[in-house]
């Protein structure tokens, strides 16, 4: 039955549904406005691919991608000034991501204190983020590398989303987090029904047998208390446990380039015949050369400081300067390390008196 109207003035009350084949109609609409972003099965993993482009098996629910959202407001590499003017921010449609998990949203909240700053804040990430509409999605399945909520974090957005997709047997519950959203709806009210209660049932259990099935691996794993987190690094500042650690990294830097919280970027000219680029390029504080200055001195010459400074930013300098931790259990640096680093086990052995 299309949806009574009414129920739009009760959308923070009323729960909405959307069946799969309405909910693909939707995304055909948005993008005249967007470029619209849905994740896409490739193989074991879960990435991104552009809407409509292709015959693809979408995936709203499961769980994260592969790439972090960061990718899509504040790019690899980008083009920032010509011949030391500033570039203006890109023109293209602003982007739609469709199934963005909420560990992903709690890694925005990072990239927000950092590139939203009044004062030195990044006309490209500030047009990208405040154009774009995210449509998240709960996680229906949990990879062993899951930790979300170790770090404070629900399996199932509570914030930061325009519109909400909890999936069930016949379509998704929606719920609405924004005015963007709830604009989204009215303009397609046709698409739109209440749920019923086996709807809203279904999406209740689903978000309690996920998070059990997270607890579980974080038991497994004894990943302390997220309150003791900054207290446990800085009482370890000294602790062998870096350098122990720190012996299986191969200094490649995937654990900060696939981190969602990860924002650290160097500047590189370049030159062509008739002018000056200036491109924006992301950076790794893994690296050796992260932290060398003009004279040469290097503060964290030694591959366990560096290893050591990037569990201080994120379990105590962000939590000090952003009152977030900067780490949101999407478990993908676990993935990505070629050294099987775990930042689990780290957390773990530096909870461990010796
Ligand atoms: S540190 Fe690892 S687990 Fe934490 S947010 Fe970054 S990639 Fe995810
Ligand atoms: S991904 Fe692993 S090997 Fe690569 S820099 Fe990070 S900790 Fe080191």
């Amino acid at each position: 039955m299309p949806l009574d109207k009414s129920v739009l003035n009760f959308y923070f009350i009323a729960m909405l549904f959307i069946k799969r084949g309405n909910l693909f109609q939707l995304l055909e609409s948005l993008s005249g406005d967007y470029r619209v972003f849905v994740p896409s099965r490739k193989g074991d993993s879960i990435a991104f691919t552009t809407f409509g482009e292709s015959e693809e098996d979408y995936v709203i629910g499961e769980f994260r991608s592969f790439e972090p959202l960061k990718a899509f407001y504040f790019l690899g590499r980008e083009k920032v000034a010509v011949d030391f003017s500033p570039e203006n921010p890109r023109n293209d449609k602003p982007p739609c991501i469709v199934g963005v998990k909420s560990c992903d949203l709690k890694g925005l909240k990072i990239l927000d204190f950092v590139f939203m700053d009044e004062e030195f804040g990044d006309p490209t990430y500030i047009k990208t983020r405040t154009g774009g509409l995210i449509i998240s999605a709960d996680c229906t399945k949990v990879v062993e590398t899951c930790f979300c909520t170790a770090m404070g974090v629900n399996p199932w957005p509570d914030t930061e989303y325009d519109i909400n997709l909890s999936e069930t047997d016949e379509g998704f519950v929606v719920e609405i987090g924004s005015d963007k959203g709830q604009k989204v709806i009215d303009d397609h009210t046709e698409l739109f029904q209440e749920s019923n209660k086996d709807q809203i049932h279904s999406k209740e259990l689903n978000r309690e047998s996920v998070k059990r099935h997270i607890e579980k691996n974080v038991q497994k794993k004894n990943i302390p208390p997220v309150e003791r987190l900054k207290r446990i690094v800085r009482k370890n500042y000294e602790s062998d446990v870096w350098s122990e650690e720190a012996a299986a990294c191969v200094e490649c830097g995937a654990c900060n380039v696939i981190c969602p919280t990860c924002h650290c970027f160097f500047l590189y000219d370049q030159r062509s015949e008739s002018s000056l680029a200036r491109y924006r390029v992301w950076d790794s504080c893994m690296i050796k050369d992260f932290a060398r200055v003009a004279g040469g001195e290097n503060p964290r010459n030694r591959l366990w400081m560096r290893f050591r400074n990037r569990f201080e930013k994120k379990f105590d300098y962000f939590p000090v300067v952003a009152d977030e931790i900067a780490c949101t259990g999407c478990g993908r640096c676990i993935a990505a390390c070629p050294g099987k680093i775990d930042i689990r086990q780290v957390l773990e052995k530096l909870n461990t008196p010796r």
